[in-house]
């Protein structure tokens, strides 16, 4: 089997910056794996999305480990990679350029109104909203809008993002005709699984998740440590089940419903403690976990297919983009650039480049000099007569 381009397209992704987990799973992963066959199906791993909480050099370098898991989270729960194409956003060029055309359609204060960037500002420990942090919301759209999609299988806190997705959509088409699809999120059984702390939505920034390559101890540990009733000392207090994490979880991942209703019963009731709530959750768990255990172990051993799953994705990618920023430059006008200059220069096909060195091949960087043209600190030229700034003037504004 391969990927069908006849079907509708459905996008969604993850960050690299941690492995999955249970929240992953059940407010986007299910759904990937239940509709791979039905739609044409695209996994982003967006690590340009990455650089709007984590610019730095040591953050970057960490990535590609992070790259790797997640390829085997998503093996691993079933993602099949003949039907469905999984891909890395750096590797996708007209990322960045459609990047910049969506820029000019959505306002600052639009952004500003997304209450996920303030949260993520704050969560990042950033004192200020970084300019890049602030277009988070018009990159996602763009990872939509480029291989076209229909549908995007997200969580609850991605909701939003979706639909400013939609609005950058018909703004576009609007403008310049009818191009892109209008997506729709589809959001996951449990919109927002919450964290073993029982406070914050479960996530890979805040060490309160339980990780679907967690082993069986590690499970244990997690469950045994989550905070459940606070106002319950003793299990004959009759205990509350509502916004209890420890039922969030039952209710989620234990297939026998049936102890389900009656742990909440007896636990109500004060006839129940937590220990033993807890030791039919691991067991749950564990049972749930087991069969991504064994794919993902499979797929450890042969490092080889995750890089090959991504290369093939990749290319896909890479051809269903160039398509979209052709019909984009197309209906914006904005090929004018191309057939100004079509006979001399192929602007977005293949061109030669010259190798430039990269730091650390020359051995360690110059001092920074922000007076002198290249930063580097060699002799600013002296104008050339006629050159000059023209003399400042007052009342620019
Ligand atoms: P980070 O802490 O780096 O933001 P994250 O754990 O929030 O990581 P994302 O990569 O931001 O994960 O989210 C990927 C997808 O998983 C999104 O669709 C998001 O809505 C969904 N998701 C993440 N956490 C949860 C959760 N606790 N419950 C439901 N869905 C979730
Ligand atoms: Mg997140």
């Amino acid at each position: 089997m391969a990927p069908n381009p006849a079907k509708p397209r459905l996008l969604t992704g993850d960050r690299p910056t941690g492995r999955l987990h249970l929240g992953h799973y059940v407010g986007s992963l299910a759904n990937r794996v239940q509709l791979q066959n039905t739609y044409d199906s695209f996994f982003i791993i967006a690590d340009l999305h990455t650089l709007t909480t984590r610019p730095e050099p040591q953050s970057i370098r960490e990535v590609p480990h992070f790259i790797r898991e997640i390829v085997l989270d998503y093996l691993a729960v079933g993602i099949d990679p003949n039907v469905s194409t999984i891909f890395v956003q750096s590797a996708i060029p007209e990322t960045y350029q459609l990047n910049l055309i969506l820029e000019m359609l959505v306002s600052v204060s639009r952004l500003e109104r997304m209450p996920s960037l303030k949260d993520m500002a704050r969560d990042a420990h950033l004192d200020s909203m970084p300019f890049g942090l602030l277009g988070y919301p018009v990159l996602q759209a763009v990872d939509i809008l480029l291989p076209r999609a229909q549908v995007v299988p997200v969580g609850k806190d991605n909701q939003a993002h979706v639909e400013l997705a939609r609005e950058m959509a018909r703004r576009f088409n609007n403008l310049y005709g009818e191009t892109f699809p209008e997506p729709e999120a589809l959001i996951g059984n449990v919109p927002t699984l919450v964290g073993t702390d029982g406070q914050n939505k479960m996530s890979k920034s805040l060490g309160n998740a339980i990780y679907l390559s967690d082993d069986i101890a590690a499970v244990e540990s997690k469950v045994r440590g989550m905070y459940t009733d606070p106002n319950r000392l003793r299990a004959t207090d009759p205990g509350t089940v509502e916004g209890n994490p420890v039922f969030a979880y039952h209710d989620a991942f234990n297939p026998d419903q049936a102890e389900v209703a009656e742990l909440k019963e007896r636990y109500r009731a004060g006839r129940v403690g937590d220990v033993e709530v807890k030791t039919r959750l691991i067991a749950a768990i564990n049972t749930f976990l087991d069969p991504f255990r064994q794919r993902r172990a499979y797929y450890s051993a042969h490092p080889n297919m995750a890089q090959d799953v991504l290369t093939q994705g990749i290319r896909r990618m890479q051809s269903e983009a160039r398509q979209t920023m052709e019909i984009v430059r197309a209906v914006t006008g904005l090929s004018y650039s191309n057939e100004m200059f079509a006979d001399e220069i192929d602007l977005f096909g293949e061109y030669e480049v010259t190798p430039v060195p990269v730091r650390g091949d020359e051995g360690p960087a110059p001092a920074y000099h922000p007076e002198s043209p290249t930063g580097r600190g060699e002799a600013v030229p002296a104008p050339r007569r006629g050159d000059e700034d023209p003399a400042p003037t007052r009342d620019e504004g």
